[in-house]
C-alpha cells in the first residue's frame, strides 16, 4: 500500500531524515513516536509530498515518486500529479485550519466541489454523512468559531475523509486539544481504524497508540530506531533510546 524507500531530507546543511524506509499495508495502523525534533513531521509531510525530499522514493498505491540523483528520478513534479497524490493522502494537523467564513457543512464540502468537482448536492450528502460518522450532525451549519477545539478538529478528519484518501495521516492531532476534548478526536480515529482506514498516526498519545497501532515506529534524529508491533516497541522495547523515551510517559 505505502512503500518509502531510502528517503532522505536536509534544510541547507542539517539532515533531517537520513535514509528512512518503511512499509504500511493497507488497512494497517502505524503510530510514530519520539522525541522532538526527531523528524516525524518531517517524513510525514514527505509522504504526502508537502515537503519534498532529496532522495529515495515514496509509492502510495499505484502513483509512485523517486527522488534523486539521474534520469527520470530527477524530472519536475507536475503539479496536476501533485494535487491528485494530495487528494489520495488526507492529512490533519495540530491545528485545525477550516475555513472561517463557511460552516461545517461547507468546510467539508469545500474539497468535494473544488478539486473533485463533484456536483454540489452529491458533495452535500457525503459531507453530510461524514459529519454524522464524526458525531458532528447537529453543527452542520456552524461555524468554526462556535465550534470547540475537538468539534473543529472532527471537521478537519471529515474534511480530509471527503476526498476518499486511501490513507490518513495524523500529525499530533490531539496535541493542541484540552484534555477533556482530546477521547472525542480519539474515538473518531479508533472507528477509522476499525472501518480498516490505512492510517499513520504522529502521536505522543503512548497508550492510544499501543492500543491503536498495529505498527509502531520510534524515531530518533532523524532514522527510525526500532520499529515493530507495540507489544515489542512499547512494550519491551530492545533500544536504549526507546527505553529512556518511553520513560517519560510512565
Ligand atoms: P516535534 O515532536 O517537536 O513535532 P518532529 O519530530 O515532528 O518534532 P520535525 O518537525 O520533523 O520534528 O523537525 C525535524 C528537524 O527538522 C528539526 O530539527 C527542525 O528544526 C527541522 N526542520 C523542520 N522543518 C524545517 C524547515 N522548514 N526548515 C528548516 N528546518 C526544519
Ligand atoms: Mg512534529
Amino acid at each position: 500500500m505505502i512503500e518509502i524507500k531510502n528517503l532522505k531530507k536536509a534544510f541547507g546543511e542539517h539532515v533531517v531524515l537520513k535514509d528512512i524506509s518503511l512499509q504500511v499495508n493497507k488497512g494497517s495502523v502505524v503510530a510514530m513516536i519520539g522525541p522532538s525534533g526527531s523528524g516525524k513531521s518531517t517524513l510525514l509531510r514527505c509522504i504526502n509530498l508537502l515537503t519534498v525530499p532529496e532522495q529515495g522514493s515514496i509509492r502510495v498505491g499505484a502513483q509512485d515518486f523517486s527522488f534523486g540523483k539521474g534520469d527520470k528520478a530527477s524530472k519536475p513534479l507536475k503539479d496536476r500529479e501533485l494535487a491528485k497524490f494530495r487528494t489520495n493522502t488526507g492529512m490533519v494537523f495540530q491545528h485545525f485550519n477550516l475555513f472561517p467564513h463557511m460552516t461545517a457543512l461547507e468546510n467539508v464540502m469545500e474539497g468535494m466541489l473544488t478539486v473533485l468537482r463533484k456536483p454540489k448536492a452529491e458533495a452535500r450528502a457525503y459531507a453530510l454523512e461524514l459529519l454524522q460518522k464524526v458525531g458532528l450532525s447537529d453543527r452542520a451549519d456552524i461555524y468554526p468559531q462556535r465550534l470547540s477545539g475537538g468539534q473543529k478538529q472532527r471537521v478537519a478528519i471529515a474534511r480530509a475523509l471527503a476526498m476518499r484518501p486511501s490513507v490518513m495521516l495524523f500529525d499530533e492531532a490531539t496535541s493542541a486539544l484540552d484534555p477533556e476534548l482530546v477521547g472525542e478526536v480519539l474515538n473518531v480515529i479508533r472507528s477509522l481504524a476499525a472501518d480498516g482506514m490505512t492510517m499513520i498516526l504522529v502521536t505522543h498519545e503512548i497508550a492510544f497508540a499501543r492500543e491503536v497501532a498495529d505498527q509502531v515506529i520510534f524515531m530518533r534524529d532523524g532514522v527510525v530506531v526500532e520499529a515493530g508491533p507495540p507489544s515489542q516497541v512499547i512494550d519491551n522495547p530492545q533500544q536504549a533510546a526507546t527505553q529512556s523515551f518511553l520513560t517519560r510517559f510512565n
